[in-house]
């Protein structure tokens, strides 16, 4: 995770230590550095226009280019301006409503949705102690509903027993009956994935949307897919209130442009990161945390 893009601004930060004064030229210089680092690491370039703009802002103001330890200066604005930008502070998941509050899970097919959906449920029962059930809405691909029912045994979560032909709303109805008959906390839809933004999908998705008032609605987008994700995301947000945005296969991506551009492009928090394939590989975001793995 950030591997790339750390091993790159350390190496801009490295020249600046153990230097007894900078002046303006060189912060400029080490600022204009940051910026190719962030190019690399696939951010979108509105926010490394951003990033670089405030940070400069800071680092030639008058207490870097008077301290006696400046390159420390500089990166504890980097730092800084690094939180900011991955989103400032954890954004928890919102389940305060009257139970069962439903998360909606939405995203493209192969993001790691259901995967995601099972890891959240399993996070929520174990970590929250909140009683989940989950139901899989996606009738299109003929093996997703049991795939559901299989993590959900391996993981212990219950799953709305599955009636074949039952289509995505009706089935969202059935769910939501059967969650508060049974006195769930929690209810996760896992709407059926796809290929790109199709607004026969996006319809579908509104409607259970509807019917279903979700507390959360997650999108899942994979890291790896950089910028691409981030595009994904805006697209999604248009279509459905987005509350929140999970990041999956943090594990393989070096370079961290889909985290860093985010929160910027598209206004919607990362909740958590997908950081491996194992069913408890899923971590809430914190963006402090991030931002201290990119500077080591
Ligand atoms: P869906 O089509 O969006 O529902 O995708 P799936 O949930 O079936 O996941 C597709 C693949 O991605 C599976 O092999 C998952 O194990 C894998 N996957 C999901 N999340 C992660 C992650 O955070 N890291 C890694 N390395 N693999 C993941």
């Amino acid at each position: 995770m950030f591997e790339s893009l750390s091993e790159r601004l350390s190496g801009v930060f490295d020249k600046l230590r153990g230097r007894g004064a900078l002046n303006e030229l060189e912060v400029r210089a080490a600022m204009r550095e940051v910026r190719v680092a962030l190019l690399e690491a696939d951010v979108a370039l509105p926010v490394v226009k951003d990033f670089v703009d405030r940070a400069t802002e800071r680092a030639v103001g008058a207490d870097v280019l008077k301290s006696v330890t400046p390159g420390q200066q500089v990166v504890k604005i980097v730092n800084d301006c690094l939180v900011d930008t991955l989103g400032g502070e954890n954004a928890d998941i919102e389940l305060n409503v009257a139970p069962p509050a439903v998360v909606m899970m939405v995203g493209l097919q192969g993001s790691g949705k259901t995967t995601t959906t099972a890891k959240l449920a399993k996070l929520l029962k174990d970590k929250r102690a909140k009683k989940v059930m989950m139901a899989s809405l996606d009738v299109n691909r003929p093996a997703a509903q049991e795939q559901l029912k299989v993590l959900g045994e391996q993981v212990g979560v219950a799953t709305l027993p599955i009636i074949a032909g039952q289509q995505p709303v009706d089935i969202a109805k059935r769910a939501l009956q059967a969650a508060k008959l049974q006195g769930f906390d929690v209810l996760m839809l896992d709407t059926a994935g796809r290929l790109h933004v199709d607004q026969a999908l996006m319809a579908e998705m509104k409607a259970v949307s509807e019917a279903s008032q979700p507390a959360e609605t997650l999108l899942v987008v994979d890291a790896l897919t950089g910028q691409d994700a981030v595009n994904v995301a805006e697209n999604f947000g248009r279509e459905v209130p987005l509350t929140g945005v999970v990041l999956t296969r943090m594990d393989g991506d070096a370079r961290g442009g889909a985290a860093l551009s985010m929160r910027f492009i598209t206004g919607k928090p990362i909740k958590f990161v997908g950081t491996g394939e194992k069913i408890d590989a899923l971590e809430p975001f914190h963006p402090e945390r991030a931002a201290g793995r990119i500077l080591g």
